[in-house]
């Protein structure tokens, strides 16, 4: 049945591509050849279907990322492009078992929760403990008091949601003075809880931490992210106590019936495997240069995920952009004047340790990078494109621009000069070392409501026509920068020093981003959370970033 509505869809979309095809006016041979692999043959579809359903997530330090690698590069040489596994350093092993948590008393309910990344399991065990609530405390010494009361039970440390009903529908249905009220409610009662983790412990992970070495049989928590049924699903250190997050209704179930001393027992089996210090890699392909072999243009997107759901959108979509561009390139533009690279990154959303590690370890690809290409930010079709900051670049991308059909850029909003990119993805790695790294920015479609980070990222939320049309966007863009006989311009724009500079209250600025050596390890790595907690405390003004 699915498979004959499919290929409906594709009847249509082969129509339509077909029709666009025509309205399409150029000469250049090898983009109207582009149009017509991307637009008509694309492979968008069964790519996707593969790696999201059938390898899933690709967390770092999994067993799944490495096999996603391992099929990237079959993939790619299937297409007889040359694509290899470079490692950069090392990260923790961690391989996602079977969870399974219930409330066993005062009533018994199976509960929606996922263990976190990394996590610890229960050891082959199904534990059970009583349910107890983070303490309405004063300060970190009450902490100390009570904390050797949660060996062998289970705390919930998130704050319970009143409701947990996307606000759309409050907005949408309440009466405005009853929506005024609960706002007014949930805003003190969620910065209540935010001092109280922060007069704990200092900050959430550094609560985890502590239960953690206290002898807790398990932590749970609760990310909501604001839509229906929709949690942030990301990683834990502790060692011993499991770490799972809650559906948000599940979770304000136990704890209404913890705070009403109804004695909520949970029991939970949780398994996972610890493979220790495993090696991290970037999965990079590569079409030589038959003039300027050693100028490259490059397309980016991140590889690793989150493991709530598979990854599909953050950063999926992105990785099947780059994917399918290449292949269409290989075919319609085998022998390119400059080198064509692309980089799947690792550990993007640990802080962009992947791509930072190849630009560390090859100054030789980003003193000569002509452009680099990079999307990340779900599955909808480019609507935002920036000069990045680089004012005389903004000509070479106008240039290349208009010479892609409309059909693409229509909708493009265009910032020349634009601002260097912020951090929140992989070409500010670029970006901090002076090479053109430009963004593709993606039409929303409730990414951040829904699917960045949740366990709701899935296969089902892609939306095959826009993903269509940036692979073939992709492939235009990055055709016509390895082509152009001009260089791109680093010249960089001068640019307001950040809110810091001003205080709170000061004007919004920015500032190029500077390059910062990237862990090797996963010591490195906590070395550099540790270096960030402390900055965030110095500095609790500025907007954190959002890998
Ligand atoms: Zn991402």
């Amino acid at each position: 049945m699915r498979r004959s509505i499919a290929g409906v869809a594709l009847g249509l979309l082969l129509a339509s591509g077909t029709a666009a095809a025509q309205s399409f006016s150029t000469d250049n041979p090898v983009l109207k050849r582009i149009w017509a692999l991307g637009m008509d043959s694309s492979q968008t579809y069964q790519l996707s279907q593969a790696l999201f359903d059938s390898i899933g997530p690709r967390l770092t330090g999994s067993p799944a990322y490495k096999s996603g690698s391992d099929w990237l590069i079959a993939k790619y040489q299937s297409w007889g492009v040359q694509a290899h596994a470079e490692q950069y350093g090392t990260w923790r092993g961690w391989r996602r078992g079977v969870t399974h948590i219930d409330l066993v008393a005062p009533r018994v309910r199976t509960l929606a929760g996922t263990m976190l990344g990394w996590s610890p399991g229960t050891g082959g065990r199904t534990v059970r403990g009583e349910l107890l609530m983070l303490p309405d405390a004063q300060d970190s010494s009450a902490f100390r008091a009570w904390l050797p009361s949660v060996r062998g039970k289970f705390v919930a440390v998130s704050y319970p949601e009143p409701s947990c009903r996307p606000d759309s529908e409050w907005i949408t249905t309440a009466l405005p003075d009853s929506w005024k009220r609960f706002q007014e409610m949930r805003t003190a009662e969620r910065s209540a809880w935010a001092a109280r983790v922060r007069g704990l412990a200092g900050n959430a992970r550094l609560l985890s931490l502590a239960l953690d070495s206290a002898g807790a049989a398990g932590i749970l928590q609760s990310t909501w992210s604001g839509g229906w049924g929709s949690h942030r699903i990301f990683g834990t250190t502790t060692t011993h106590a499991p770490v799972v997050d809650l559906e948000c209704e599940d979770y304000g179930l136990i704890s209404r019936l913890a705070q009403n001393h109804q004695g909520p027992v949970i029991q939970l089996a949780a398994e996972s495997q610890a493979l220790g210090e495993v090696p991290v890699f970037n999965t990079v392909a590569e079409i030589r240069g038959s003039e300027l072999p050693n100028e490259y243009v490059m397309l980016s997107a991140h590889f690793d995920s989150w493991d709530g759901g598979s990854g599909s959108t953050d950063n999926g979509t992105g990785t099947i952009t780059m994917l399918e561009a290449l292949r269409i390139l290989k075919q319609v533009y085998p022998n390119p004047r400059r080198t064509i690279l692309v980089g799947h990154w690792a550990s993007e959303e640990n802080g962009l340790d992947g791509s930072r590690g190849f630009v560390a370890d090859h100054p030789d690809i980003v003193a000569h990078l002509q452009a680099l290409f990079n999307q990340d930010n779900g599955t909808g079709r480019v609507v935002n494109m920036s000069a990045s900051g680089y004012p005389d670049a903004s000509a070479s991308l106008a240039r290349w621009l208009s010479r892609v059909p409309s059909e693409l850029t229509r909708g493009i909003t265009f910032q020349f000069p634009g601002m260097p990119a912020g951090g929140g993805t992989d070409h500010a790695s670029f970006d901090c070392a002076g090479a053109p790294g430009f963004g593709l920015g993606s039409l929303n479609w409730d990414y951040f409501l829904y699917t960045w980070h949740t366990n709701r990222d899935t296969f089902d939320k892609i939306v095959f026509d826009d993903l269509r049309s940036n692979a073939v966007l992709t492939a235009m863009l990055v055709y016509l920068a390895a082509e152009d006989s001009q260089p791109v311009s680093r010249e960089r724009r001068t640019v307001f020093p950040t809110r810091a500079a001003f205080g709170p209250g000061g004007p919004q600025g920015t500032s190029w981003p500077t390059c910062t050596p990237p862990p090797r390890s996963t010591a490195d790595y906590d070395r550099e959370v540790l270096e960030r907690e402390q900055q965030q405390r110095q500095a609790p003004q500025q907007a954190p970033r959002r890998p």
